[in-house]
């Protein structure tokens, strides 16, 4: 772990404030997965499940219809990958 990584704390707010509202979409929380989700077009049916499930709430639909995830967001979690009816997305390594 990085000395800055150790130190960050020390640059919080008291109490946390959020002194910046929306300022939590500049935060990467894909920059910590070890895992990262692809999609085979060949057996995705555009169902749009995978985007619903997704506690991220960064997959949506591009202009092909298909539901890729916004790896700057996704964590690596899996759900979509254990949601989709198809096994569509499979998790490999980042
Ligand atoms: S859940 Fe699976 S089949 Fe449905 S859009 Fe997502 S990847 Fe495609
Ligand atoms: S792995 Fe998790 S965070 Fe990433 S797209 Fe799938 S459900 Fe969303």
């Amino acid at each position: 772990m990085s000395e800055l990584a150790i130190c960050a704390w020390q640059k919080l707010e008291l109490g946390t404030v959020i002194t910046q509202p929306g300022n939590a979409a500049q935060l990467r929380t894909g920059d910590w997965k070890t895992l990262r989700p692809e999609t085979d077009t060949e057996k995705c049916i555009k169902c749009g499940m995978c985007s619903i499930y997704c506690p991220e709430f960064c997959i949506s639909e591009n202009e092909e219809g298909y539901y890729p995830a916004d790896l700057f967001y996704c964590k690596g979690c899996g759900i979509c990958a254990n949601e989709c009816p198809k096994q569509a997305i499979s998790m490999v390594m980042d």
